[in-house]
């Protein structure tokens, strides 16, 4: 993986390495046969990883973020930082942090970000996916609609990953885990090893 270390550790996000390196071999996987698509760019830490795989397959990741923050990241909140925040408007806005990262990177022609909700784009959406990443808000609606709305985007063969699934409460918020057993039970997809709290599906074909 041409990923310079040092370079992406100064990055701010919430992405385990081993989480990383896999979210790479999957979009490395994923994207020969088609574009890729994530949910949730905050600063453009795991768009760095999925845009390097698309680079190698020549082809692009479509990167969703309405870029003023989740409910928990805002001021007064468990991960609001004092960084990201707009002088001008006193809000949150990661926009600026996100193009610097995409352009550091030399990912401007892969990465394309889209700004905005992500149920409002999803809804006029028409490209088949080779890969969706699930990791915007992680309340448990916007999960569900996430999934919802966005899932049948995936192409048969292609995966539909969620980030922050917690089996376990003590371990972090249940969202993201119910709407995860929720894909299951769908029998749509061939469920994978998990990888840290990275949930892999596979699109049935
Ligand atoms: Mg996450």
């Amino acid at each position: 993986m041409k990923i310079n270390k040092e370079k992406i550790d100064r990055v701010k996000g919430f992405l385990d390495e081993r989480e990383a390196a896999r979210l790479y071999e999957l979009c490395l996987d994923a994207g020969k046969k088609g574009p890729c698509l994530e949910i949730g760019s905050y600063c453009g830490k795991s768009s760095v990883y999925l845009g390097t795989a698309c680079r190698e397959n020549a082809t692009v990741l479509f990167s969703i973020d309405h870029h003023s923050g989740s409910e928990e990241q805002q001021p007064g909140q468990e991960y609001f930082d004092p960084d990201l925040l707009d002088k001008e408007t006193g809000k949150v806005d990661t926009l600026r942090h996100f193009r610097k990262t995409i352009s550091d990177f030399g990912l401007d022609d892969i990465v394309i970000p889209l700004i905005g909700r992500s149920m409002t784009i999803g809804k006029v959406w028409k490209t088949p996916l080779s890969l969706i990443f699930i990791d915007g808000s992680h309340a448990y609606e916007a999960v569900l609609n996430d999934y919802e709305i966005w899932s049948h985007h995936v192409m048969p063969g292609g995966y539909l990953l969620f980030h922050d699934i917690f089996s376990d409460p003590a371990k972090g918020g249940q969202a993201p885990y119910l709407v995860f057993q929720k894909a299951i039970v769908s029998g749509l997809y061939d469920e994978m090893p998990m990888c840290e709290s990275l949930g892999i599906l596979i699109r049935k074909k």
